[in-house]
C-alpha cells in the first residue's frame, strides 16, 4: 500500500500509522485537536514504589516516535468534510486551519511561544514527548486578522502560517480510524452531585489533577465505580473495562502520598485488567485502601463534606462521609462518531461503538471498544497489519 490515511492521533492511531510506516506506507494523520496524543496526554503516571503497568510512559514514547518517523505526515486542527471511494482510491475532502506547525522540523527553541501576542501557542513536554499546538480559537489568524509572527520567529521555518484555513484533498488507498471516545458525563445522574457539590469530580478530572499535584484535597477520598458503565437505565449495559484499573490504580498512589488518607473504592465487581491482577489488588489492600462492595445511589452534602448512601437490600442503607469523591466514568463513541461511521462506511454497535472493518476502512482503539491504552495500541497495529496485507 502506498498511502494510507489515518483520522485520529490518539495512541491507537499513532500506533497504526508507526506500523503501517515500517510496511514502507506513507501516512497522513488527521487529528481534529490541536494536539497529537488523545486522551493519555492528561494522565498521571501511577507508579508507587513500583510500576503499575498503567502504560502512561509506554504511550508517551509510541506518540513522540510517530511525531519524529519521516514516513508520517501529521496535520492538527484538522477537519474531514468528506470522502469519495472511487473503487481503488479514497479521494478525502479536509480542512486545516490556523497556522502549521512541522512537528519534525520543529527544535524546541520556544521562540513562537514568545512571539504569539494572543499566547496561543503551547509546548508540552513529558516523558520524551515535546510538542507545539496552536489554540485556534486565540490564534489571531484564525479570527481574521493578519497574524505571521509565529512564522516569523520560527528560526528553521517549521511553522506555515500563510493561511487562516486551507482545503485539501488526501488520496488513499487504505483508511484506518481511530477517532477514540469521550467519558460519561455523569451530569445525567444527578444524584450523584457531579457539578452540583464541590469535592465530587470524575475520574478523568482526577487523573489530570494528579498530574500536576499531590492530592486530590481532603484526607478522605471515594472512587465510586461502574458511572456510565453496567448501567441499563442509561442503555449503557456494557463494562468500560478500564475503570476497575485506573481507580485501583489511582487509589494506591493517593495511599502511598498520603497513608494517614482514607481511601475508599466502592464497586460492584473488580474486572479483570492485567495477568498480574490479583497480586496487585491485593497490593491495593495491604497499602490500606478499602474496597467496599456497593454502589452508591446518591451523594449529598453533609457539613462541608459529602455523605454517601449506599443501598444494600439484604442489609439495607449505610452511609459515610468523605471529603472528595471520584466517579470513574465509563467511556462511549467521541462526538461526531457518527458523521465518520457515515463518511467511511463504518457500521456500528447498538452502543455507537465502530465495526472493526467495512472494505478498505479498518477501525482501531476505543472508537471499536472500551480498552486500555496497552490494548489500544495492539489494535492499532493489528489493524494496520491487516489493512496493508489486505490492500496488497
Ligand atoms: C478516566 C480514564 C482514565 C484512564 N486511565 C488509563 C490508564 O491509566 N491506563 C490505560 O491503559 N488506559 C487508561 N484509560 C484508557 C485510555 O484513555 C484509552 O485506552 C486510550 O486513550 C485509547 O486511545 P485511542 O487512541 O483509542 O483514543 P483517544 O485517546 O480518545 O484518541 C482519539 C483521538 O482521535 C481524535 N479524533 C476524534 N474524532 C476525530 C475526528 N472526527 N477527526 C479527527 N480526529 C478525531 C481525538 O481528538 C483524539 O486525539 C483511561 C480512560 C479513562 C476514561
Amino acid at each position: 500500500m502506498k498511502h494510507a490515511l489515518v483520522v485520529g492521533a490518539g495512541v491507537a492511531g499513532c500506533s497504526a500509522a508507526l506500523e503501517l510506516a515500517r510496511c514502507g506506507t506513507s501516512v497522513t494523520i488527521l487529528e481534529r485537536s490541536s494536539r497529537v496524543g488523545g486522551k493519555v496526554l492528561s494522565y498521571c503516571c501511577k507508579a508507587t514504589d513500583s510500576c503499575s503497568r498503567c502504560g502512561v510512559c509506554i504511550a508517551h514514547e509510541t506518540i513522540a516516535e510517530a511525531i519524529r518517523h519521516p514516513k508520517i505526515r501529521l496535520l492538527t486542527n484538522a477537519k474531514i468534510e468528506s470522502a469519495d471511494d472511487s473503487g481503488a482510491r479514497f479521494s478525502t475532502k479536509v480542512t486545516v486551519s490556523g497556522p502549521r506547525i512541522d512537528l519534525r522540523a520543529c527544535i524546541d527553541c520556544g521562540k513562537c511561544l514568545d512571539a504569539c501576542p494572543q499566547k496561543a501557542i503551547s509546548r508540552y513536554s513529558r516523558a520524551g514527548l515535546v510538542q507545539y499546538s496552536v489554540d485556534i480559537s486565540a490564534c489571531n489568524l484564525s479570527n481574521r486578522r493578519e497574524c505571521t509572527l509565529c512564522a516569523k520567529a520560527c528560526p528553521v521555518d517549521a511553522i506555515d502560517a500563510s493561511s487562516r484555513m486551507q482545503a485539501m484533498r488526501i488520496s488513499a488507498d487504505g483508511v484506518l480510524v481511530a477517532t477514540g471516545h469521550e467519558t460519561f458525563d455523569p451530569v445525567v445522574k444527578p444524584r450523584l452531585g457531579y457539578r452540583r457539590l464541590p469535592g465530587v469530580m470524575t475520574g478523568f478530572e482526577a487523573e489530570q489533577a494528579l498530574s500536576g499535584k499531590l492530592d486530590l484535597g481532603g484526607s478522605s477520598v471515594a472512587f465510586v465505580q461502574c458511572v456510565g458503565s453496567r448501567d441499563p437505565s442509561l442503555c449503557r449495559n456494557f463494562c468500560s473495562s478500564i475503570c476497575c484499573a485506573y481507580a485501583l490504580r489511582m487509589a494506591r498512589v493517593l495511599k502511598t502520598r498520603n497513608p494517614g488518607a482514607d481511601v475508599t473504592v466502592y464497586y460492584i465487581d473488580i474486572q479483570h485488567f492485567d495477568k498480574v491482577q490479583s497480586s496487585f489488588r491485593a497490593g491495593v489492600e495491604r497499602a490500606g485502601v478499602k474496597l467496599v462492595r456497593g454502589i452508591p445511589s446518591s451523594v449529598s452534602p453533609s457539613g462541608g463534606r459529602v455523605e454517601i448512601t449506599i443501598d444494600d437490600p439484604a442489609t439495607g442503607s449505610t452511609t459515610a462521609l468523605h471529603d472528595t469523591v471520584v466517579l470513574s466514568v465509563g467511556m462511549q463513541p467521541a462526538d461526531g462518531a457518527e458523521d465518520i461511521a457515515g463518511v467511511f462506511g463504518l457500521g456500528r454497535s447498538e452502543f455507537g461503538f465502530f465495526d472493526a472493518a467495512a472494505g478498505r476502512v479498518r477501525a482501531a482503539g476505543t472508537c471499536v471498544e472500551p480498552q486500555g491504552m496497552i490494548e489500544a495500541m495492539a489494535s492499532g497495529r493489528a489493524a494496520a497489519l491487516e489493512l496493508s496485507g489486505g490492500a496488497r
